[in-house]
């Protein structure tokens, strides 16, 4: 027994866990039973290892932990999407969220840190305001759980998207650290993990040199200066030229095309006029415009828009050379829009006893 904290397994990389297994003086094929556990059967309590002895359980149970993320609330929807609330070990709350397909992927969504410091106005994470960063393994449990789970059923996670909570380039190195991990562990290919990122200039283009085929997504939701710096408040400081011309670095470096998200914002993101000025800035540059229908959120009163209004934006898009496609908004009846869930739970649990429920952060 000893009073060090507990080593985080999912913290540990390959080489970090075969080191500790050899330090107690295990054979190679102990640790790498533990390993199976984990990774290929996604337990969650070292009694569950039932063909390890006994005193290594212990041992396990009283100088590690399995991971520092605990399940606080699930809600699967209608259309299979499953949207997770982990609780983490200082009581933050960050969400993650599976969306299976009929072509077969199964994509995760993490979350790279608790809150958001950039505030976008329209998000929901944004109006929550930053807590803290999540550590790389934090990151990449979120991953590996599902990955584990799904393995169990003979599936396979196949996509991971940064589009949870935080800003991923905010989070830099634990981001790239559980990005690698994610490859190297998960089997999961560069090509199909995407970072999305509200427009850190710096950030981008050290991307743009790591050597790696990671989808970039870039949050864009308007075209002018005026208009982007009212919903996006970082636009002041990288406002879009700069941001632009990041991205046709990166496209240059990879070879890969860059795709910009865009909310559908009813009259204000979704106007003929403002497709026209969106098709002539991209003229030209390797690129994907996914439109998604704004979600509506507590603090910010616009609307999606309708359809035809879509339909449209698509179709002036497409006359300047520019791909779009309007997403599907999944999991919309269980609040799986970004920090939707965590506003909710918060909101019922203030509901249910307002005078002992604990501030949002
Ligand atoms: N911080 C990163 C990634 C997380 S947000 C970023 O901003 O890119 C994932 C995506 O959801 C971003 O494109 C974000 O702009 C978008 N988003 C946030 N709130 C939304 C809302 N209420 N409706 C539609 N899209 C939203
Ligand atoms: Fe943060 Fe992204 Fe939400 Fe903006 S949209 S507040 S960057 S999570």
């Amino acid at each position: 027994m000893t009073d060090a904290a507990p080593i985080d397994l999912y913290s540990l990389t390959p080489d970090a866990w075969t080191s500790m297994f050899t330090e107690w003086g295990e054979p190679t094929y102990r640790s790498e039973q533990v390993r199976k556990w984990v990774y290929e059967r996604g337990v969650t309590s070292f009694s569950e290892m039932t063909n390890l002895p006994k005193a290594l359980r212990m041992r396990l149970e009283s100088e590690t932990t399995l991971g520092t993320l605990r399940l606080s609330t699930e809600r699967e929807s209608n259309d299979g999407t499953v949207k997770r609330l982990w609780r983490l070990s200082d009581g933050q709350l960050v969400e993650s969220v599976l969306m299976p397909y009929q072509d077969g992927r199964r994509t995760a969504c993490i979350s790279s840190q608790a809150g958001c410091a950039m505030g976008c106005v329209f998000c929901a994470t944004g109006q929550m305001g930053f807590a803290r960063h999540l550590s790389a393994g934090e990151i990449f449990q979120q991953a590996a759980v599902f990955a584990a789970e799904l393995r169990e059923r003979n599936e396979r996670l196949s996509n991971v998207v940064l589009m949870g909570m935080g800003e991923p380039f905010h989070n830099y190195d634990a981001v790239l650290v559980a990005i690698r991990r994610m490859m190297a562990e998960l089997g999961i290919g560069a090509r199909h993990i995407t970072v999305s990122t509200v427009g850190l200039v710096p950030q981008i283009k050290q991307f743009a040199k790591e050597g790696l085929q990671v989808k970039l997504a870039i949050s864009l939701h308007a075209a002018t200066d005026k208009a982007r710096g009212a919903l996006i408040p970082v636009n002041k400081k990288w406002p879009i030229a700069e941001l632009i011309a990041a991205c046709r670095e990166y496209v240059d470096a990879t070879g890969r095309r860059v795709s910009f998200e865009w909310a559908l914002i009813a009259g204000q993101t979704d106007t003929d006029s403002e497709a026209h000025v969106l098709g002539r800035l991209l003229r030209g540059l390797r690129c994907h415009v996914n439109l998604i229908p704004l979600n509506p959120t507590g603090g910010f009163d616009g609307m999606p828009s309708e359809v035809p209004q879509a339909a449209s934006f698509v179709h002036i898009l497409e006359s300047h050379g520019v791909p779009a496609t309007v997403r599907v908004r999944r999991g919309i009846d269980i609040e799986a829009g970004c920090g939707q869930l965590k506003s909710d739970v918060i909101k019922k649990q203030r509901q249910a006893a307002p005078e002992t429920s604990a501030p949002i952060d």
